[in-house]
């Protein structure tokens, strides 16, 4: 069996199966918790319910009074009486759940307020890999549909089972007292709903599933290919039909499902409305015998009573047996949730992490070896030293592993084996706060938020006044760019920054950088080529910090790896060559190869 029938053919099954949520104590007492802070509001909502619920029963038990003493009596004023309390007591029962909806969603938005901010706070602790394996659209829909799910549960399905539940208790009782016979008789007809329940339970159980999962992914197809960088892809290839083909399989299958959706829940109504027509027939029929052959008692009001209460029976009755699957659907999304909230973190600050007092920039590699996964080594035996104040430049073939070096310095990844020390301390002991407060990065793919120059600017450091921002905007060469813009520092940079050049978003980042003044500069040097002018602009900005400050760069560029004190050259994953320019010139190896293919002609050198 190929891969694809075995996705097709047994994948919902075992899907349904793996989903199925367990419904365990824990489980149980974790969603509790999260209700438990608003115990008081929550106690006062079932109280209202409960009054709310016993009141809607009230005008079923005065249909009785009203058809023996003021109908069949002809007493008109009892008749006007009898029918003010109903309309009276209907109203005072719609307003009393008017607060308790107000309470409810006061309650159930500030739950999902605590877990929609408990769950943020967990994405932003995650670690750069789960951010590079997971889709974006999933992460979102966690963020986004679960939460608003978890708020219907709360508001919706917790408190329908409460009223439902007391209204078939106060129902109950009031028909039993009435006539226990008759009750008897249309309580029968009730357990008759749960036959076909069952079955339609399951069925909308596992549609409500794929649903779920279609709807996940029409979010990624949508994250993705109208993000503006898939969006470029897809007009570079002239995707276009294959993307919309895609899509439109995807929306068809999610027609095929709601369609069946609505089936599933269709003839389960029909069967329900059948059973419900024959509750009431069967007690005027035994209703009708009783009070003609048995019971003179018995009066029309008392049957009229029996079958209007039996007929408020049958909403709470289907509402509830529907919950069913609502409750395992929302235990189903607590436990996703949760088993979000418990993704474990893979580079994690330790809880005794040291915070040194102070770091002059030297960061050693000694013997680092490092694998994104099992499959292949990325750096093999990695040792070299970054003096305080000086620069290394890195250079090597494409994928030799440059920037994975930086990663690890970052603490991106933790080391598979080796160590990183910053001045003596292991990374891996060290304040992860510390470690990024004192690196700065400029990467070649600019990152810049949709807001203005200034915001983007101020990210770096909020502290920082016009005039340091106009300074590091000078020493980065962009201040006069900024300035000849009709709303300077003001104006806003667009989606990623994309109604600024590339060079342009190179320099906001070097100025982004020079702001916060880190101890450590790292410099990914873009590959891209850009014209000389921009490219020179870009050199003379970051010439004085690779000379003032503790430096690495990933250098492309002659003249970056000539202001370099060391340069090491990599290739696959292990240092092969280092040394200064002449000297490694003079070994004619990769360094050499490198020099003569791209160096050299990178740039004139004077
Ligand atoms: P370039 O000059 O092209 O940027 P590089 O020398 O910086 O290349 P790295 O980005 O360090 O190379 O990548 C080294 C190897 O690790 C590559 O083969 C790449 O495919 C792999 N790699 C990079 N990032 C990841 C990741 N997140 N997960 C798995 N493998 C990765």
């Amino acid at each position: 069996m190929s891969v694809r029938q075995g996705r097709r053919g047994s994948f919902l099954t075992e899907e349904e199966k793996a989903n199925s949520p367990k419904i365990t104590k824990s489980l149980l007492k974790r969603i509790a918790s999260y209700l438990k802070p608003f115990i008081k509001q929550l106690s006062l909502i079932v109280l209202i319910i409960g009054i709310s619920s016993s009141l809607k029963i009230l005008p079923s038990l005065l249909t009785g009074k009203i058809i023996d003493d003021g109908l069949i009596k002809r007493d008109l004023d009892t008749l006007i009486f009898l029918i003010g309390l109903s309309v009276g007591v209907t109203l005072l029962g719609n307003l009393i759940g008017l607060v308790e909806s107000y309470l409810n969603t006061w309650v159930s938005e500030n739950i999902t307020f605590n877990m929609r901010n408990q769950m943020y706070r967990k994405l932003q602790s995650m670690s750069h890999r789960f951010f590079t394996t997971n889709n974006q659209g999933d992460i979102i829909t966690r963020m986004t549909s679960d939460i608003s799910g978890v708020k219907q549960v709360i508001s919706g399905t917790f408190t329908s089972i409460l009223s439902n539940v007391i209204t078939l208790i106060v129902a109950s009782v009031a028909m039993f007292q009435k006539n226990w016979i008759l009750a008897l008789v249309g309580l029968v007809i009730v357990p008759l709903f749960a036959i076909p329940t069952r079955s339609a339970g399951k069925t909308r159980w596992t549609l409500t599933n794929e649903v779920q999962k279609t709807s996940d992914e029409i979010n990624g197809i949508l994250n993705e290919t109208l993000s503006v960088s898939g969006q470029l892809l897809v007009k570079l290839f002239n995707r276009h039909d294959y993307e919309i083909n895609k899509y439109e399989k995807t929306n068809k299958k999610m027609i095929s499902l709601h369609l069946k959706q609505s089936l599933a829940g269709r003839w389960f109504r029909v069967l329900i409305s059948t059973f419900s027509s024959i509750g009431p027939m069967l007690i005027y029929l035994v209703g009708g015998i009783l009070m003609m052959q048995v019971d003179s008692t018995l009066t029309v009001g008392d049957i009229t009573v029996l079958v209007t209460l039996l007929s408020r029976m049958y909403q709470p009755v289907n509402s509830l047996l529907n919950t069913q699957v609502e409750v395992i659907r929302s235990m189903a999304l607590f436990s996703r949730i949760f088993g979000y909230l418990d993704m474990q973190v893979e580079v994690e600050n330790k809880i005794d992490a040291i915070v040194p007092k102070s770091f002059s920039g030297n960061i050693r590699f000694e013997n680092v070896s490092f694998a994104y996964d099992e499959s292949r080594n990325i750096l093999d035996n990695v040792t070299f030293e970054l003096k305080s104040g000086k620069s290394v430049a890195i250079v090597g073939p494409s994928g030799a592993g440059k920037s994975t070096i930086i990663n690890l310095i970052l603490r991106l990844y933790d080391t598979t084996s080796g160590s990183i020390l910053f001045e003596e301390n292991n990374v891996r002991d060290l304040d992860l706060k510390f470690i990024r407060d004192h690196i700065g990065l400029v990467t070649q793919d600019t990152y810049l938020f949709n807001s203005t120059i200034l915001d983007n600017l101020l990210y770096a450091n909020s502290k920082a006044t016009m005039e340091m921002i106009v300074d590091a905007c000078k020493k980065a060469n962009i201040h006069d760019f900024i300035e000849s813009l009709p709303e300077k520092y003001n104006s806003v940079v667009g989606n990623r920054g994309l109604k600024l050049s590339g060079g342009e978003k190179q320099r906001l980042s070097i100025a982004r950088v020079l702001l916060k003044d880190p101890t450590v500069v790292i410099f990914d040097e873009a590959t891209s080529s850009l014209d000389s002018i921009a490219e020179n602009l870009i050199q003379e900005a970051i010439a004085p910090m690779i000379q003032e400050k503790t430096s690495i760069v990933i250098a492309h560029r002659l003249s970056t790896i000539l202001a370099a004190d060391e340069i090491l050259v990599i290739e696959k994953g292990r240092i092969v060559e280092r040394g200064q320019h002449l000297e490694l010139l003079q070994k004619d190896g990769l360094y050499t190869q490198l020099y003569e293919t791209q160096f050299k002609t990178s740039e004139k050198v004077d």
